[in-house]
């Protein structure tokens, strides 16, 4: 079997078409356009790339967007003090603050200081207790992303049994309750789960988001599987030349899946699609528009 594969990339021109053409008729209506802020703290090479394609991204929908990169060594309550900054300015529709954050700093604590309202990626307590609750305000860029593509291709989630690689509170437990919301039949694996594979094979959709360069062999795959691959992971091949590989061992699991997204060109682009779609949402909440945060 050669796998059908899922292009993000495509799924993504969707959505930012969409908020291309509602953003020009907010425009045409002489209102302001949405508006993204983006603090990034320290000099991380990965987090600057992911902060220059928003940007550059909000740029081309029509979006206005700001950047606020400080120092690694920034304090708690200089970083509050920002916070508060862009909390009180009623110009500014969403606040992404881009993790990973320097140790010295909880992450949790400083995305608790963000109006619950202009939280773009779902992350603020209050947000994510709502969406446990199955009352979004938004949804998680990423995990919203994965259910798109899947939306986009038809493949349902209804009783099937997904297993999802990787627990963080960005990815691995809010796809979770994503998909349970779909009705699939939800296993989250981690660092300590026993035999992995075997786990793994238990899945009709399997996602990969440890952070781990091709840990997902053939070995982990049922036939047929539906495979989805978030991991974004650097390595050098055997001519020395760079590249970007995902979790998934793409040329093997390939053979084996049904479907598979990949790396580049898959989860990636519609990470940064569904956050100009939740910029719109709050934009269209604080204007009265809108219900939620999310939806275009
Ligand atoms: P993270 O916070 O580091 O979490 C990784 C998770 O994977 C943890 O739960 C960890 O388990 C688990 N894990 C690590 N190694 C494992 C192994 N060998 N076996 C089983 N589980 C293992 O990472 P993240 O922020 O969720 O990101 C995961 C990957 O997705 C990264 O490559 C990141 O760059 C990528 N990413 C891509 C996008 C995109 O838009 N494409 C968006 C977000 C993230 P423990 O909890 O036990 O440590």
């Amino acid at each position: 079997m050669t796998a059908q594969i899922l292009s993000g990339k495509e799924v993504a021109q969707k959505f930012r078409k969409r908020v291309r053409l509602r953003v020009q008729k907010l425009v045409d209506r002489g209102l302001k356009p949405p508006h993204l802020t983006v603090v990034q703290v320290g000099d991380d090479p990965g987090s600057t790339v992911y902060v220059r394609n928003k940007v550059k991204t909000c740029k081309k929908l029509g979006l206005e967007s700001t950047m606020h990169k400080l120092e690694e060594s920034v304090s708690r309550e200089e970083l509050s003090t920002l916070i508060q900054k862009l909390n009180a300015d009623a110009d500014i529709s969403g606040i992404l603050v881009q993790l990973p954050l320097p140790a010295h700093l909880n992450a949790t604590e400083i995305i608790s200081e963000v109006d619950p309202a202009r939280d773009v990626d779902c992350l603020h307590p209050a947000n994510v207790g709502r969406l446990w609750l199955g009352d979004s305000f938004v949804t998680p860029c990423t995990p919203q992303g994965i259910i798109e593509i899947l939306d986009h291709y038809g493949i349902g989630l209804k009783g099937k049994r997904a297993v999802i690689i990787g627990r963080s509170n960005i990815v691995g437990k809010p796809l979770a309750a994503l998909m349970l919301a779909r009705h699939a039949t939800v296993t989250i694996c981690h660092s300590r789960t026993v035999d992995l594979p075997a786990v793994a094979r238990e899945a009709d959709v399997l996602v990969a988001a440890a952070g781990k360069a091709e840990l997902v062999t053939a070995e982990y795959v049922k036939d047929g599987a539906v495979v989805i691959d978030v991991g974004v992971n650097r390595k050098v091949d055997e001519d020395g030349e760079k590249k970007l590989v995902g979790d998934v061992d793409f040329t093997a699991v390939s053979e084996k899946a049904s479907a598979i997204t990949p790396v580049p060109g898959g989860v990636g682009p519609m990470t940064i699609a569904m956050l100009m779609v939740n910029t719109l949402g709050c934009y269209e909440y604080q204007h009265g528009l809108s219900e939620q945060g999310f939806g275009t």
